[in-house]
């Protein structure tokens, strides 16, 4: 990361804090809204399968005022990094851990850091927070990192929803961690997820979290509901995100709160990666430049303002998908993965 952009990224970080909690308070005291007066939605988590189906309905910019930035596609690709509306700098490109036994997240982690990667995405439900932790102190113990260069995140899954502190205190000690980069909330769950978030926000005072956000949100709806009843903006969606699904709608939607766009499955998932790895218009991109169609997903996405973490066990693999910053895809190519978008998902949650 860039030692000058990062100061003056800081600097201004102070001021919007400043600013965000001047209207926060002047929100508070005029509108009396600071509590959630949005109960439209009462859905499952099988009813968000819809997708960005919803039509954008919010007009109210308080929250993105409060968020004090308004871009969130405000890429670094030259230093690989994002600033959040937080205020933390989060790497663009990283590793993922779905369905990794502990062992294997354990060498997954060590592997990516040793290979340059400073991101890493798991969560409870994934069974292997104890296998991320150690895999990141091997490297750490190594000299490879330092705990202040490296970006962890982990979900708080729906059942903990109702002891929230509890299932954030549970994450560190299985992570082996005094903070976590980034919460978030697994899946929406509106009977509780707000009691979650405001878990959350308790654990960002006490300094046991550094960033908030929330995963699986499809209806800008949905995602509005939760923002108007807590505190804190997200400062991250991370939703199934890939080149026949690319979330146009939403991203639009969580420009105005800063929010950034995180992809999961951004290769396809399991399962699903040959039909887009076999793509002929990522197949051909991919010949041009003497790249495979993995780069040129994970690529796209960079360029395209999407986090990416792709999942992978595998040495080489994890290797090869962190070799995309040194070859760029033009105007015509990113206009040509844009028309690839189908609004088509390939998970059913
Ligand atoms: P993915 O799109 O990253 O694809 C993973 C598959 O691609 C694996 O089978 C892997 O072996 C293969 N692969 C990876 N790199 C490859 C390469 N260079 N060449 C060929 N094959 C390659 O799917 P994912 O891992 O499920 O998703 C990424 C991450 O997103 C997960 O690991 C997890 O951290 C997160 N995630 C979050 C949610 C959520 O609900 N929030 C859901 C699913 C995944």
């Amino acid at each position: 990361m860039r030692k000058e952009s990062r100061m003056a990224g800081k600097a201004g970080i102070i001021m919007k804090k400043i600013a965000a909690i001047v209207l926060s308070c002047m929100m508070c005291i005029s509108l009396a809204a600071c509590g959630s007066s949005d109960k439209r939605r009462t859905g499952t988590e099988a009813e968000v399968r819809s997708g960005d189906t919803a039509e954008n309905s919010v007009t109210d910019d308080s929250a993105a005022d409060t968020a004090g930035v308004k871009d969130g596609s405000s890429f670094d690709l030259e230093a690989g990094t994002v600033m959040l509306n937080s205020g933390y700098e989060m790497p663009i490109l990283g590793i993922g851990m779905f369905r990794l036994s502990q062992s294997e997240a354990e060498n997954s982690v060590y592997w990516a850091l040793r290979d340059g990667y400073r991101l890493i995405d798991t969560a409870k439900i994934y069974g292997n927070e104890e296998g991320v932790g150690k895999g990141i102190k091997r490297a750490i113990d190594e000299g490879l990192v330092k705990r202040e260069e490296i970006f962890v995140t982990t979900k708080m899954w729906t059942d903990d929803y109702d002891d929230g502190t509890e299932a954030i205190e549970a994450s560190l000690r299985k992570l082996n961690l005094d903070y976590i980069d980034l919460m978030i909330l697994h899946h929406s769950q509106p009977e509780n997820d707000v009691d979650a978030y405001k878990a959350m926000e308790k654990a960002v005072k006490e300094g046991k979290l550094k960033s908030i956000g929330l995963s699986n949100y499809y209806e800008p709806d949905d995602f509005d509901r939760l923002v108007k009843a807590t505190e804190i903006t997200p400062a991250l969606l991370q939703n199934e995100t890939h080149p026949y699904h690319q979330s146009m709608k939403m991203k639009e939607h969580l420009k105005q709160y800063g929010t950034v766009m995180e992809s999961w499955f951004p290769l396809g998932g399991r399962g699903n990666t040959q039909r887009l790895f076999e793509d002929e218009t990522i197949s051909e991109i991919a010949k041009a430049h003497g790249k495979t169609s993995a780069q040129i997903i994970l690529r796209w996405h960079l360029q395209a303002g999407n986090i990416a973490i792709p999942g992978s066990s595998n040495e080489d693999h994890i290797q090869e998908n962190y070799e995309i910053f040194d070859f760029e895809l033009t105007n015509e190519e990113m206009e040509r993965m844009t028309a690839l978008d189908k609004n088509e998902r390939f998970a059913s949650y």
